[in-house]
């Protein structure tokens, strides 16, 4: 095992954590490969840039941020405590550092549009024939593989693990704080500062000192807030609704012996669900952008007007939906608007959200989490829901929200197909 450091610190300027630092010259130039440079061109929030204009921000910011969290535990906190073992060190700060390396342009309506998963793409980057591969090899043969296992976390390591992937980890921090940032919302503003200072290092897990609980608690709430005010907000969702049925158009056409005008060279891979790694990496923001730009001068009615949708965010309007009473409206609402010549396979939308803002361990459900363990002054663990009011209020429930997304600008005009709107208009209730 090879751990070279740099003749001399190398520090980024950020705008939230003010300095990122950089001692090890395998962070140096992992920073530096075309895989982590890649992500510059990814935005961290998807359509979020649509409702908070400022959520332009990318996973190379956020990527840079989850490493320099890891870095200041590791280095500041944990370092010379029992419980934490000195070796691992470099494991932690690149697991951290390359554990979204995997993510694709827009990768929420990419991935369910195409089948794709950006973890396994993750782990072909990190094992693959890349730059990535060939910088973790210089630490030792088998150190691509250590991270990649705790990025899936497949890896014995449960404490480094535990540092990058539970309810209360490095990656959730530094995007609460981060996305709060750049979207302007103040809800995200937690005392990182004072979390990492009672964080402790335990054989399989990170654990909190008792004295920091508030600071938790602060942090399930920050949590809980930027869910539903920013991530699962209606406006960010119908963009992603134009997206995935811009995407899913492209599709059927390129399927259907379409022939484009600009041929989607970049998107065959995609299309036909075999993409490669290299297709799958040439594929970034920019490229996707380029295309929903020239499609608007496409033959196709529908390809056209969805691109345009997108970037002028024309977006489609929104109205509650609760499929549990309303089941029999969507099939109403979907056959009429097909009468409208309306084609429901493109602009007619049915999304939910969900969110569980805490969750103790319950052994056998689907998402089995880690709980967040408080360590008492008598070195007992408590989970934290059983100490605190607060996250024992919101433990294990689960809040769901419903929408149907449409153009509105469709629903009115005087054609014959009007009446058939009205009614329509009438069904969603914006009559
Ligand atoms: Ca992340």
């Amino acid at each position: 095992m090879s751990e070279q450091k740099l003749s001399e610190e190398k520090v980024f300027k950020d705008p939230v954590h003010r300095y990122v630092h950089v001692q090890d010259r395998v962070i140096w130039d992992l920073i530096g490969t075309k895989e982590f440079q890649r992500l510059r061109r990814i935005k961290q929030l998807g359509t979020t840039f649509l409702t908070f204009h400022g959520a332009e921000h990318s996973r190379f910011n956020h990527s840079l941020g989850v490493y320099e969290i890891v870095r200041r535990i590791v280095d500041n906190v944990f370092k010379g405590r029992q419980g934490w073992n000195e070796e691992d060190r470099l494991l932690a700060l690149c697991a951290a550092l390359l554990h979204d390396l995997g993510h694709g342009p827009f990768s929420h309506s990419f991935e369910k549009v195409f089948s794709l998963d950006h973890e396994s793409f993750t782990q072909k980057i990190i094992l693959g024939d890349t730059e990535v591969n060939k910088v973790l090899q210089t630490v030792d043969a088998s150190f691509p593989k250590q991270v990649a296992e705790v990025i899936a976390k497949t890896s014995e390591k449960k404490l480094v693990i535990s540092l990058i992937s539970s309810q209360i980890d490095a990656d959730r921090m530094d995007y609460l704080l981060r996305d709060a940032y750049y979207t302007g919302v103040s809800y995200g503003n937690i005392d990182m500062e004072r979390v990492l200072r009672v964080m402790r290092p335990q054989e399989d897990q990170v654990v909190i000192k008792k004295s920091g609980m508030h600071a938790v608690e602060d942090y399930i709430m920050s949590r809980y807030q930027m869910y539903w005010q920013v991530y699962f907000h209606p406006v960010t969702r119908s963009g992603e609704a134009v997206l995935k049925k811009l995407l899913h158009r492209a599709k059927y056409l390129y399927n259907h012996s379409y022939s484009f005008k600009h041929e989607p060279r970049h998107f065959y891979t995609l299309f036909s669900e075999q993409t490669t790694l290299q297709d799958y990496l040439n594929l970034d923001e920019t490229v996707v952008l380029y295309y929903f730009q020239v499609w608007q001068e496409e033959e196709d009615e529908i390809l056209k007007d969805l691109s345009s949708r997108f970037l002028n965010r024309n977006l489609f309007k929104y109205v509650e939906f609760d499929p549990a009473v309303e089941y029999k409206k969507y099939k109403e609402l979907t056959d009429l608007f097909k009468a409208a010549g309306i084609d429901p396979d493109y602009y007619f939308a049915f999304d939910s959200s969900s969110d569980l803002p805490y969750d103790f361990y319950r052994p056998g459900e689907e998402e089995e989490r880690l709980p967040i363990h408080l360590l008492m002054p008598n070195g007992e663990l408590r989970e934290l829901s059983t100490e605190s009011e607060i996250v024992e209020a919101i433990s294990g429930k689960r809040r769901t929200d419903h929408k149907l997304y449409f153009p509105q600008d469709l629903l009115y005009d005087e054609s014959k197909e009007g009446p058939i709107k009205k009614q329509i208009r009438k069904l969603l209730g914006i009559e």
